[in-house]
């Protein structure tokens, strides 16, 4: 029995990096999966063609999630063709860093909108549909799961970044919040906080040798992870395997959180 047998998973942000990595992790253990998309529809039908090369059932929603009558629209369609939602992935995130002096209005107000308010936006209308639906036991023991990404940066300061920084810390007091009010429902809610990933939103580092050996001392681990890691971190999270975790946040990062400057004494 594959883990995530006939539930329906909403991915944000799926058409690439860490989203496109967890639908098809979670395409793998059964899934069927709706994949956000905002502006990469080519990288959607690249998500959705490699489920279907495996068997696996999705379709594509094209939603901003800071927007909420596009996310009302998002969950409708989702419901209509798959019948319900049983697994919200809040992946979608930006960056727009600039020093705090030099950033602007309109960066710190944007990275706020998709990171933090897309979170809301997203966690309301599933929880909504969890409620609406109850739990299926053939399904799963919860009558919902959401996932919230966050970042090793919930935190660990980072500067040139404070409006990412600050959207990260506000993640994990919303998953805890969230988490505390939505319990009596039998609704789990978790979040993910990856350290350094391969994915587009980071590849000017790992693709340059001097700044990929700077992020290795950040890493006692001493990779830089993978989309992989995090899909598997994903399942676990959306499976009953970890139906006693509730609020938690995972930090997936080899061991990017454990103070590494501190290993030769400090
Ligand atoms: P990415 O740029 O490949 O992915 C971001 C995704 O979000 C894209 O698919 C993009 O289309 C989508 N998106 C952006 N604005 C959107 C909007 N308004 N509506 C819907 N979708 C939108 O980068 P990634 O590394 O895969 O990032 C995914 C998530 O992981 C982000 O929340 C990021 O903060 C988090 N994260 C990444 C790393 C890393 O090292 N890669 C580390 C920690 C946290």
């Amino acid at each position: 029995m594959k883990r995530l047998q006939g539930q329906t998973a909403l991915i944000t942000g799926a058409s690439s990096g860490l989203g496109q990595g967890i639908a098809l992790a979670m395409a793998r253990e059964g899934a069927q999966i709706c994949i956000n998309y905002s502006h990469s529809q080519e990288g959607a039908e690249e998500t959705l063609q490699e489920i279907e090369s495996f068997g696996g059932k999705a379709m594509i929603v094209q939603a901003d999630v800071s927007k909420q009558p596009a996310v009302k629209a998002m969950f409708q369609k989702t419901i209509q063709t798959f019948g319900t939602v049983d697994i919200l992935v809040s992946n979608a995130g930006i960056q727009k860093d600039a020093s705090f002096l030099d950033m602007s209005l309109e960066d710190w107000q944007k990275v706020l909108d998709i990171n933090l308010t897309g979170q809301f936006l997203c966690a309301q209308e599933a929880a909504r549909e969890f409620m609406r639906r109850g739990i299926v036991k053939e399904r799963s023991q919860a009558a919902g799961k959401i996932i919230c990404m966050s970042s090793v940066h919930d935190i660990i300061p980072w500067a040139g970044h404070i409006n990412y920084a600050t959207t990260k810390g506000g993640v994990l007091m919303f998953m805890k919040t969230l988490a505390q009010e939505l319990s009596p429902y039998k609704i789990r809610v978790n979040a993910l906080s990856p350290g350094a990933i391969k994915t587009r939103i980071n590849e000017s580092v790992w693709k340059d040798e001097h700044e990929r050996k700077q992020l290795l001392k950040l890493i006692p681990y001493q990779r830089i992870g993978e989309p992989e890691d995090i899909g598997k971190a994903a399942v676990w999270l959306a499976s009953d395997e970890s139906d006693y975790v509730q609020g938690q946040t995972i930090y997936v990062d080899g061991g990017m959180t454990l103070y590494p400057g501190f290993v030769d004494n400090g």
